[in-house]
């Protein structure tokens, strides 16, 4: 069942959303060579923490970390800890916060002093193919013609997306209905409504789709071991066109 906000709820997610959206702009800029994983989550942590809201991964079915961190190869739901962030990596930060009883779901990938000109495309195929889905993000429009925008973009720039992790709906819960694939054709699924609250993401491989889950019971990888990026936002479906919550 896919819960429809009313202004309150999305006044509350405007909140929620525009502290993740703060947290990730600080905490990619704090993205350097020498930081550790848990260092970075844990400035996160700290962030989230101080405006009284709670790292809402943390926990959530057993995840051990503040944020997710996954590097190169790595797509999503990366464990933060001892890794040192090194010249050429690219770092998906994923953050989830909890704040006032609503939910707020982002991610960005930064580029580590990165020279490899395909990796550096992927990147930025990735973060255009979320905005080009969020156009797509209209009343009267039909779910999966953001989930064809997000492929279409992706493909025809020669990469793929992710077909075994999905966005989602969110709110009151952090993964809500509608699951929002990001491949598909057009025009099909549930028809976008004002007050539908998304989280729209994109995961890019710049080799092939297919991904596994390593030992950990977590960090998802590329299968191919090429490098992978993430980009998200929480958005509400408003009368005037799309609202993305966690601009920051
Ligand atoms: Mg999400």
């Amino acid at each position: 069942m896919i819960v429809l906000k009313q202004v309150p709820e999305i006044n509350a997610m405007r909140a929620s959303g525009h502290l993740a959206g703060t947290v990730r702009d600080k905490v990619a800029a704090a993205v350097a060579p020498g930081v550790t994983t848990a260092e970075i989550a844990d400035y996160a942590g700290d962030l989230i923490e101080a405006a009284g809201a709670t790292c809402a991964f943390l926990g959530y079915r057993g995840f051990p970390g503040k944020i997710c961190i996954s590097v190169n190869e790595e797509v999503v739901h990366g464990i933060p800890g001892p890794r040192v962030i090194a010249m050429g990596d690219v770092v998906s930060l994923d953050f989830g916060v909890y704040l006032d009883g609503f939910y707020g779901d982002t991610a960005t990938t930064v580029l580590v002093g990165v020279t490899d000109t395909d990796v550096i495309r992927m990147v930025r195929v990735a973060e255009k193919s979320l905005y080009v889905g969020l156009e797509k993000a209209v009343v009267g429009g039909r779910l999966s013609d953001v989930s064809h925008a997000i492929q279409r973009t992706v493909e025809m720039a020669g990469f793929t997306v992710v077909r075994d992790f999905v966005g989602h709906g969110i709110g009151r819960a952090l993964h809500e209905d509608p699951q929002v694939p990001n491949y598909g054709r057009a025009g099909r699924g549930p028809v976008l409504k004002e007050g539908m609250t998304l989280a729209v993401e994109p995961m890019v491989n710049q080799g092939k789709a297919a991904t596994r889950v390593l030992s950990d019971g977590w960090t998802v990888v590329a299968r191919d071991r090429k490098v992978s990026a993430h980009f998200e936002h929480t958005i509400a479906i408003g009368a005037d066109g799309v609202e993305i919550l966690t601009k920051g």
